[in-house]
């Protein structure tokens, strides 16, 4: 209780000077804040939740376009002529637009490939579609959500680099990140026991789960889209029918954005249910929707899984999955 006269003025004029600060930041917001490119639409959910409201992020594959041949339009030049950054997955992913960056990107800015500081050479899968002899592994780490959490700890990594005024912002981000993805895990571990015995085997159409698999102790008997993206011939086929009969896989996954006759044929002549709406990069809902982000994708594809091979989701279905910030990327549709 002592001079509180005088403690007034002073905290008034600190008011004012605050109030200045933050109104002239307003102002420059939008030309200090980092641009940040990215590629595939989980990546994109990602950048954003650890960048908030401190970077702009814009997206660059179209969702529900194929990324593995996606090639960029001649317009996404100017946005990465101008991005600061650039994450991209690579392990080979987006080999087109990474050589449209090179070629455009200004000086200091960074192009930087999440999947291959994240993977070890050792680690690198190669299946039926991302056969050895091509050099391109199998680039899907961000269905894993252990490996999600390194993406985003790369992303945090960078940001604070190049803001690090912003960097006790990014490293809170990453910690919420990291409780939701790490809670997700545990979901999918807790919901992954109600499956029956011998149940936990993936035929997917799109083989986007190779990596989560091997660490969350389910077989990928096999996936169905040759390296090419084309239909797999009657051969290939007539073994995968084989395969899923003499397993008693119940249920076989499409995804929606590679609708696809042969597994519905799979389907038919195996008995085994033939689920289509499995996605891998395209996030459910639309852009602003919390459902529309990394881990409403994942909660989504992992609930239909364990249902589809006869397991319950309660687990899974309590979680929260609405991202702890809001998500302004723009995503491209
Ligand atoms: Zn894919």
């Amino acid at each position: 209780m002592r001079k509180p006269l005088l403690m007034l003025p002073l905290l008034a004029s600190a008011a004012l000077m605050l109030s200045a600060c933050s109104s002239s930041s307003d102002e420059a917001d939008a030309s200090t804040k980092l641009l940040v490119a990215t590629t595939v639409s989980p990546i994109t959910s990602i950048a954003s939740s650890i960048g908030g409201d401190r970077i702009q992020v814009e997206g660059i594959v179209p969702e529900g376009t194929n990324s593995h041949t996606y090639e960029p339009a001649p317009q996404v030049a100017e946005l990465l002529s101008k991005a600061d950054v650039i994450f991209i997955n690579g392990l080979k992913l987006e080999d087109p637009t990474a050589e449209l960056a090179r070629e455009n990107m200004k000086a200091g800015a960074d192009l930087i490939e999440i999947g291959t500081m994240t993977l070890p050479e050792s680690d690198y899968i190669y299946d039926f579609s991302f056969p050895k002899e091509e050099g391109k592994p199998n680039p899907h780490l961000w269905t894993d959500p252990l490996y999600a959490i390194k993406y985003a700890g790369v992303i945090r990594d960078e940001l604070s680099k190049r803001d690090s005024e912003n960097a006790s912002y990014y490293q809170a981000n990453y910690q919420e990140f990291e409780q939701q993805a790490t809670a997700l895990a545990d979901a999918i571990r807790a919901d992954q026991k109600t499956v029956p015995a011998g149940n936990l085997k993936l035929l997917t159409y799109h083989d986007a789960y190779a990596y989560f698999a091997k660490n969350f102790g389910w077989q990928v008997i096999g996936a169905v889209q040759p390296k090419d993206f084309a239909d797999p011939t009657p051969a290939e086929v007539a073994d995968l029918i084989d395969q899923v009969k003499s397993q008693k896989v119940p249920t076989i996954f499409g995804s929606e954005v590679f609708p696809s006759k042969v597994l519905e044929e799979i389907g038919r002549a195996s008995g085994a249910r033939y689920e289509d709406t499995l996605r891998d990069d395209d996030l459910p809902g639309a852009p602003g929707e919390a459902e529309h982000s990394w881990i409403g994708l994942m909660k989504y594809d992992y609930m239909t899984m364990i249902q589809g091979l006869g397991g319950t989701t309660n687990n899974l279905a309590a979680m929260n999955a609405v991202p702890t910030k809001a998500d302004t990327a723009v995503y491209p549709q």
